[in-house]
């Protein structure tokens, strides 16, 4: 079935201007199934327009009735679990049962916090004895940009657009042109919940055309920006001169350190998660595996033998572990990082390969098994660029000064996960790790009120409760005379 998206601009779901649609091809198929607007600034230039009209309105309609739209939407998306994560799964080929228990359940719980966050903003006061009070008014912004990726299309959107919407700020979104279904379904549902014309404007096409112009227009003071570190560099040169606000959430490339005196049984499980979750296209997957001496042969053989069991195939069926990965050229660039593994000195103890066995309607999808490389030294490419597909290195440490160091040794920090049975080691590893986020004997725990972001190469700001309202708002301060 063939489908025609479109821009949702002022309320309504419209054509671009140029009349002009990509190919929106389904991963587990490599076949066409839908066409995405084309846009470019005559697109953006009418969304903007529309958001910044409706900004006076919305940014003084009562909280209470902010949190109710936010609120309704979350129901909305609930309502339409299966089809959403139907949706999600042909677009982005992540297995069915992901999308159905994570990113769209997620992506309620993103609207809901926020919806609550709106009804308990508060302020600073400063009192200064019988002088003068102070207090912070934190206004929104005025009209954000959003531009967000395909690995988790409608959990970072709304991710993003929750809380803008929440403080008061109006929006024009742009996702990735490589999976836009699920937005496309989203501005249905905004529709439908009774959201004001023109509070969320939704353009779709290339970030080179309709994601630039949403970044160098001049009514647009903040930009959010989560997708590739080389990208995330673009946006910044281009918004550094004009002073606007700017969040990048960028690449990553996580340690995972194995002490041995973890519960083996949970490292295994944890490792194959943080590995190969949606193919290992999460931003947090942990993609280098230090694993202290005494326990590393155990573990590995483990663990490849618990990767070699996850099921590969079509995303539509209900007991599939690893679908697709997102697109051609990302197949190709994961394939190219294989090849390169090999040329580097590094052994796959599995995958590194095609799966065999795909059914008929796969067949020309872009499978890659999840692979498990060793023998690689930290300092090579595969070790130190970002993947971004199911591809882990394992390497053996003898000490924990050794694990920190080599968890570091890398230009990104996402995030990292240290499992150990030893609470004076975790606060120790934790407190040195370079990284935003740092679990202990867990993976990919959400709580939306901590600060979510990277330091290093990975990102320049925090999202999550505060911080991102924060982000949102100009803060003023209104300095009263205390008459004598
Ligand atoms: P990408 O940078 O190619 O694209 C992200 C978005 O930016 C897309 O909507 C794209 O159209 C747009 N874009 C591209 N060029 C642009 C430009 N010049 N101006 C404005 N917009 C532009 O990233 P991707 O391939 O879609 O996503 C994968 C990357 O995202 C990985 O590096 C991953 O680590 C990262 N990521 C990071 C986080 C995080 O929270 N740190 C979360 C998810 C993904």
């Amino acid at each position: 079935m063939e489908t025609t998206l479109q821009n949702y601009i002022n309320g309504e779901l419209v054509a671009p201007v140029s009349e002009a649609y990509l190919d929106n091809v389904e991963p587990a198929t490599g076949a066409v199934y839908s066409h995405v607007p084309d846009s470019d600034e005559r697109d953006v230039e009418r969304a903007v327009a529309a958001a910044e009209s409706a900004f006076p309105a919305w940014s003084k309609t009562p909280a209470a009735e902010r949190s109710r739209v936010l609120g309704k939407l979350a129901d909305l998306i609930e309502r339409d679990l299966d089809a959403l994560a139907r949706a999600e799964s042909v677009d982005n080929g992540k297995p069915l049962s992901l999308a159905r228990s994570l990113d769209i359940p997620r992506s309620a719980a993103n609207l809901r916090f926020f919806a609550a966050a709106a009804l308990h903003q508060r302020s600073e006061s400063y009192p200064m004895e019988d002088v003068a009070i102070n207090y912070t008014l934190r206004q929104p912004r005025g009209v954000a940009g959003i531009i967000s990726p395909w690995n988790l299309p409608l959990y970072l959107l709304t991710w993003k657009v929750a809380p803008a919407l929440c403080v008061g700020c109006t929006v024009v979104a742009k996702p990735s042109e490589v999976t836009p279904m699920t937005a496309h379904l989203f501005s249905k549902l905004c529709i439908e919940a009774g959201l004001p014309p023109g509070v969320l404007n939704i353009i779709h096409g290339l970030g080179s055309k309709a994601g630039a112009a949403i970044v160098k227009h001049p009514a647009v003071p903040a930009v959010s920006f989560t997708g590739g570190t080389v990208t995330g560099r673009e946006i910044a040169k281009t918004a550094a001169p004009m002073f606007k606000r700017v969040g990048l959430e960028m690449g990553g490339k996580n340690p995972n350190l194995i002490f041995a005196d973890a519960d083996l049984d949970d490292a295994v499980q944890g490792s194959l998660r943080s590995s190969f979750a949606n193919q290992g296209q999460v931003c947090l997957c942990g993609s280098r595996t230090f694993v202290e001496r005494s326990a590393f042969d155990g573990f590995v053989s483990r663990f490849v033998e618990a990767a070699k069991k996850l099921r590969v195939g079509d995303p539509l069926e209900e007991r599939t572990q690893q679908g697709a990965l997102v697109s051609k050229p990302q197949y190709d660039k994961v394939m190219a990082y294989l090849e390169l593994a090999k040329a580097e000195g590094g052994t796959m103890l599995c995958g590194g390969k095609r799966p065999a066995g795909l059914s008929d309607r796969c067949k020309n999808g872009y499978f890659i098994e999840p692979t498990v490389i060793t023998g690689l030294p930290d300092d090579c490419r595969v070790n130190r660029e970002e993947i971004f597909g199911p591809v882990v290195t394992v390497a053996p440490f003898d000490d924990e000064a050794e694990a920190v160091a080599r968890a570091n040794a890398t230009d990104y920090g996402l995030s990292a996960s240290v499992w150990t049975r030893d609470v004076g080691r975790a606060h120790r590893v934790a407190a040195k790790i370079q990284s935003g986020t740092v679990w202990v004997n867990t993976w990919m725990v959400r709580d939306l009120r901590v600060p979510f972001g990277g330091m290093k190469q990975s990102g320049v700001g925090r999202e999550g409760g505060e911080e991102v309202l924060r982000f949102y708002t100009e803060p003023k301060n209104v300095c009263i005379k205390i008459p004598k």
